[in-house]
């Protein structure tokens, strides 16, 4: 019986897998147990910044781990101490909280504002339309797209979702009960959608005019993907609350929560907790992530490799504009919004070799490693340009 039968026999099937029967991986490719090797863009859905197998990873991941995997959090660990005033280094934030994945910290976050808000009279969180904060309930309660809730009601009171960059909706909902607007400033499973700078200074004055906490989910943008630390950096917002998770870890679960000076002492021992929570293991990683994404050079990387990137996508759209109608993203967080349904454009990149992905039915997405060169930028572009060219793309669409 092959692996992937024995998976459909043996795991509830919430996900829908890759026809790859994974060996190993090497950089920016996988192989498969038959040595062929896949460009891997997908990257573990932007978790593997380093590529697959770095080296420092790798030893950094086994040291702490012959010294102790793990302890609990009774115990000061100094993995989770030096990570944590790596990141108050690298962001200005005044304090950390360590979890396991993207979705936690979200649950963190909004428990923190409730806190914050509950002397304040403050207990309703905002959240914009299309976002993404996760599959635990929490977080479901500040999406809005029925793909992820139908289903799995009644949510939690105290929430409202507006729609995306809308200023005058914002204006109207937040009001003195608002604890905080939580927000993506470049939406990820959304389809690549930025904050317009509008939208940016409604929340600024608003966080000024009305007390509210700003809350940006940096699970996907953060760390270094945008060319920024931080993607709310590139429009001039300075967040309460920052989510990060996805490579903080280095391909270990690790989610983590940074909060402001203000908030600092709102959370008390026994507020919130986690058995798990910033691992030793996780953090040693996640300082070797920090390294080489800041002092080694990877942002920056990522900003010049992703407006290359974004040169070449652009000229596939002037070739062929009846397949792909936009592109965008900042750094290497790029989609393509192609004209038609993208799942027979990813399958066909599979097959010749290329791993990437769809997201909102038709934008193909892009969050390669932060170590991806213009090679494998081309490598991919080629590829994506023949069989662009050999689409049949939907008469509807056509000119
Ligand atoms: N927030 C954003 C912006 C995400 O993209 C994701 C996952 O894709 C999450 C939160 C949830 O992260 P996790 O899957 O680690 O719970």
């Amino acid at each position: 019986m092959t692996l992937h039968k024995r998976e459909q026999d043996s795991l509830l099937q919430t996900y829908r897998r890759l026809p790859i029967d994974v060996a190993y991986g090497k950089g920016m490719y996988l192989y498969d147990r038959n040595g062929r090797a896949y460009l891997d863009f997908l990257n573990g859905v932007a978790v593997n910044a380093l590529g697959y197998g770095n080296e420092k990873l790798v030893r950094a991941i086994s040291d702490q781990t012959a010294a102790y995997i793990h302890v609990s959090n009774y115990f000061v660990q100094q993995p989770q101490v030096e990570l944590a005033e790596k990141l108050i280094q690298l962001t200005g934030f005044k304090r950390v909280f360590f979890c396991n994945s993207g979705t936690e910290a979200s649950e963190a976050a909004l428990k923190l504002a409730r806190k914050w808000g509950s002397v304040k009279g403050k207990s309703n969180i905002v959240s914009l339309q299309n976002s993404f904060h996760g599959r635990t309930m929490g977080s479901l309660s500040m999406m809005s797209n029925d793909d992820y809730r139908d289903g799995f009601g009644p949510f939690l009171d105290g929430f409202q979702s507006i729609p995306f960059n809308d200023v005058p909706a914002l204006r109207s909902e937040v009001s003195e009960t608002t604890a905080a607007v939580i927000f993506e400033c470049i939406q990820g499973e959304g389809g690549i959608y930025e904050i317009s700078n509008e939208f940016a200074s409604a929340l600024k004055e608003l966080k000024r005019e009305l007390d509210v906490l700003l809350i940006a989910d940096e699970v996907q943008s953060g760390v270094g993907r945008t060319g920024k630390f931080l993607a709310c950096e590139h429009y001039g917002l300075t967040p309460d609350i920052v989510t990060l998770a996805k490579p903080l870890g280095g391909g270990l679960p690790l989610g983590a929560m940074l909060a402001s000076e203000a908030l600092q002492d709102v959370l008390k021992p026994g507020n919130h907790g986690t058995t798990f929570g910033g691992n030793p293991v996780a953090c040693a990683a996640g300082k070797v992530v920090l390294e080489e994404v800041v002092d080694n050079g990877l942002m920056r990387n990522a900003e010049v490799v992703g407006g290359y990137f974004l040169e070449k996508l652009a000229s596939i759209k002037h070739d062929l504009p009846d397949t792909i109608k936009e592109v965008r993203g900042r750094g290497l967080m790029i989609g393509a919004e192609l004209t038609f349904p993208g799942k027979t454009v990813v399958d066909t990149m599979l097959e010749k070799g290329i791993i990437i992905n769809c997201t909102h039915g038709n934008v193909l997405r892009f969050l390669p490693p932060l170590i991806a060169e213009r090679s494998h930028v081309d490598e991919l572009v080629d590829a994506l340009r023949a069989v662009l060219e050999s689409s049949n793309v939907p008469a509807e669409v056509s000119h």
